[in-house]
């Protein structure tokens, strides 16, 4: 008979988001004349930029005609988004060949997927809070996982401890939930670590876009070191409202190598066995995110999201609530005002002011006393939410 995958009964419900679900339809079934202002959601309202509509509209119609069309691509990604992406790179310094680069569907399906590389005896260390989809992948493949708690002590930037016998090592800057982003010293003393240990650092850089600050890095590779360590995964979604539409690209330098193995060429081979590739129409969209006009635009539309950063951050600020984030990130990740709890802080916050935010606890134990809220809602809701806050913040 066959033996299922027994590690799928170990998967902790995600309970969070159902839970936030089930509080705020209960909530507006006893007061259907409220509207809710939503600060929890993590995905984009922005439309996609015009320079991607073109690019999309013309690839559709590329492949109605027989001289035009396309078939099958090449697994890996088609050569114009693999140089496009490695331009990018090299306009921030980090050189990268463009077989270096792989097109993927998303940062999800690449962190679910990459693991393919790793034995399953490697423990993954994830520092916590985090992204949930991290915890789980790793269950699900029946891997040792080493929890790194973080807090408001170290900014959630934590060092890396000198007694974990963690072999993959998850990263995330700027990080979701709290919005942290390593600098550069920090980061190199992961490198460093995980150069000394042969451990493999899964660095997700879907937020990367965010960083202003010139000081911060927007990929691992500025670090000296990195190539020998690190896989960087990155993600349309974000950064060019690519969650519904579905792009994404992974860069695995060729010096990357453990035990005699090359895991850039073991990641084309997983490619060219488990995948045909990204859609041809997609990577023309995508490709035109990296022209100077897709740059523009999708900058305009992040300039956006951090306005309302801003507009939140401003808030708390008059409030004197402390937090993280919100500068180079779309989340701001706050500590519950007056010791509170942050499912208690949620209950509060939507009967009192009709504002829905996501409890920390949610991404970890770590999280607990804290809450994120996003930053992608509209600015006119985004606004109200903030005034609102005030007010019921400095009457307490
Ligand atoms: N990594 C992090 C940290 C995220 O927050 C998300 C989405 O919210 C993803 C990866 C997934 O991105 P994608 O839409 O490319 O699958």
């Amino acid at each position: 008979m066959m033996k299922p995958n027994v590690h799928y009964a170990e998967l902790k419900d995600s309970y969070l988001f159902a839970r936030i679900a089930e509080k705020t339809k209960a909530y507006l079934a006893a007061h259907p004349e409220q509207r809710l202002y939503r600060l929890g959601i993590g995905d984009v309202t922005q439309p996609l930029c015009p320079a991607v509509i073109e690019a999309l509209h013309q690839a559709v119609d590329e492949q109605s005609a027989r001289e035009t069309f396309h078939g099958y691509q090449p697994e890996c990604g088609v050569p114009f988004l693999r140089e496009a992406i490695a331009e990018h790179y090299a306009a921030r310094g980090v050189k990268l060949s463009s077989d270096e680069v792989f097109v993927s569907s998303g940062a999800s399906d690449e962190l679910g997927d990459i693991l393919d590389l790793f034995d399953r005896a490697n423990a993954a260390l994830m520092i916590e809070p985090a992204y949930p989809a991290y915890v789980d992948a790793s269950v699900i493949a029946g891997r040792r996982i080493i929890h790194l708690p973080s807090g408001a002590e170290n900014g959630f930037l934590p060092s890396p401890p000198e007694d974990a016998d963690a072999a993959l090592i998850y990263l995330c800057s700027p990080n979701n939930p709290t919005g942290a982003v390593f600098n550069r010293a920090q980061l190199k003393a992961w490198v460093d670590y995980a150069n000394r240990t042969g451990a493999v650092i899964l660095f997700d850089a879907a937020y990367e876009a965010y960083i202003s600050d010139d000081a911060l890095p927007h990929s691992i590779y500025e670090i000296d070191g990195a190539r020998t360590c690190a896989i960087e995964i990155c993600s349309l979604s974000k950064s060019a409202g690519f969650t519904g539409t579905r792009l994404g690209y992974t860069v695995i330098p060729k010096e990357l190598e453990r035990d005699g193995m090359d895991l850039n060429a073991m990641w084309v081979r997983n490619r060219t066995t488990k995948t045909n590739g990204v859609s041809y129409i997609l990577q023309r969209g995508g490709a035109a995110v990296f022209t100077p006009e897709g740059q523009k635009q999708i900058h305009e539309q992040i300039a956006l999201y951090k306005q309302n950063a801003k507009t939140l951050t401003d808030a708390l600020d008059r409030c004197g609530v402390w937090y993280t984030g919100g500068k180079n990130s779309p989340y701001v990740w706050l500590r519950c005002p007056n010791g509170m709890g942050s499912w208690e802080f949620f209950d509060l916050l939507l009967n009192e002011i009709q504002v829905v935010g996501t409890p920390g606890e949610g991404f970890g134990k770590c999280g607990e006393g804290y809450f994120r809220f996003s930053t992608f809602g509209s600015p006119e809701d985004t606004a109200e939410a903030a005034e609102r806050l005030v007010k019921l913040l400095s009457n307490r």
